[in-house]
């Protein structure tokens, strides 16, 4: 179905860690954790419960931190003295670090109503989802809280007509799951050259804190149909970290092959103060060489599309391919070219033959790597693994497929 959308949410436990110290306005421990009372019914209201507190005991002032804004400043106006803040400080500084507080975030301060003296809490909101309760009672000192997060499911398809990013927003998805996309399919997919008619399913999940959704969403399970091919992908973690895999397995990060030339031996290494042979100068050699024979085949070291196919005083015979959003690879000094701008090659595959046109003193391919467009040495780039699912973790792994497949069916099935 084209442009269809559906989601439904469902609630995951929350939970809100209460740790007391001192007294007062706590929640007695006993009572563990519990949700605020939103749904109660008016006749027998329960407390309200905020950052661990009975919320409407308390007289609660609140604002955002302003620039250059500190603790003291900030607890001025309460008449909480200075030795009493540095001691807070200092309790606290296992906790929280009271320096590491910043503008723009939000603050409360809570008096008890049967109180005309100092206040008892000052509650700072550290990012959405994590605070931190200062007690400013007899004991000083502080706990971190969080708020309770759901997790919301959700299951969206669509048709490329104009771009990802926009055709996601056309279904209701969130914006930044063109950014999770382009993450799973980094090594597959360049996100820049997705056509119209390339279709999309993909089934994620968010968190939602205080009724917005907070964060990158986590994809799931995702099928993108590009250039009339399904690109399938499940999340699934065999002990290592979660990462996509395709149905059999294989994980969707692929590997560069080590080098462009099979039986050559690097006559010259990356360097960025390398004396140059024929200027005779010091100039950065941002590249690795590989000597070979005349007319030795140069293989594409990933999968990619032809952006450059060209000669130039200095490089020669030259290619250049885009392997995804993030690498390209350049080919120099070629004595001849295999392949012209926008083919799409193959891991392996011949682009060219080693030669000497150019700049260059005798046969090699000069291989520059260029990451997120500054040239780099490839040689000492940490590439993430690509391990595909272990065979002791295989059943594991078609269960959690199947599993995937079902959920997001359920969510489809249910809304239409
Ligand atoms: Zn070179």
């Amino acid at each position: 179905m084209k442009g269809g959308f559906a989601s439904l949410s469902f609630f995951v436990v929350c939970v809100v860690s209460i740790i007391l110290f001192g007294c007062g306005d706590a929640i007695p421990s006993s009572k563990g954790s519990r949700t605020s009372g939103a749904f109660s019914k008016i006749d027998d209201p329960l407390p309200i419960v905020r950052f661990g507190l009975y919320w409407d005991s308390l007289v609660v002032d609140s604002g955002v931190i302003k620039n250059g804004q500190s603790l003291s400043h900030l607890l001025d106006p309460y008449k909480v003295g200075a030795g009493k803040i540095a001691t807070l400080a200092a309790n606290s500084r296992n906790t929280y670090e009271v320096r590491d507080m910043r503008a723009g975030k939000r603050w409360w301060v809570a008096t008890r109503r049967d109180s005309l003296s100092t206040p008892a809490w000052l509650i700072y909101e550290r990012n959405s989802i994590d605070y931190v309760v200062f007690s400013l009672g007899d004991t000083l000192g502080a706990r971190l809280g969080s708020y309770p997060v759901d997790t919301v499911y959700s299951h969206v398809k669509g048709e490329i007509s104009r771009s990802l990013y926009l055709d996601l927003e056309e279904v209701g998805a969130p914006t930044n799951l063109a950014v999770a996309m382009a993450g799973v399919y980094a090594w597959t997919i360049d996100f820049t050259h997705v056509q119209k008619g390339d279709k999309f399913d993909v089934y994620y999940s968010r968190k939602r804190v205080n009724g917005n959704e907070v964060g990158m969403p986590t994809i799931l399970s995702c099928s993108f149909n590009h250039h009339g091919t399904d690109l399938l992908a499940y999340r699934f973690d065999q002990g290592d970290g979660a990462d996509y895999f395709d149905p059999q397995g294989a994980s969707l990060r692929k590997a560069f092959l080590k080098s462009p030339v099979e039986f050559s031996r690097i006559s010259s290494s990356f360097n960025k103060k390398r004396f140059h042979p024929v200027l005779k100068r010091i100039k950065p050699h941002l590249g690795t060489d590989y000597a070979a024979k005349t007319g030795t085949p140069i293989l594409a070291v990933g999968d990619g599309v032809v952006i450059k196919s060209a000669y130039t005083k200095n490089n020669g015979n030259y290619v250049k391919i885009r392997h995804n959003n993030t690498y390209e690879t350049q080919y120099l000094h070629m004595s001849k070219r295999k392949c012209s701008v926008g083919d799409r090659v193959r891991q392996g595959e011949v682009i060219g033959l080693v030669g000497s046109t150019g700049l260059a003193t005798g046969p090699h391919v000069c291989f520059r790597f260029w990451k997120n467009g500054e040239q780099v040495d490839h040689r000492q780039e940490k590439f993430p693994p690509s391990t595909p699912v272990r065979s002791n973790a295989m059943d594991a792994f078609a269960a959690e497929v199947r599993r995937l497949e079902a959920a997001a069916k359920s969510i489809e099935l249910s809304t239409n």
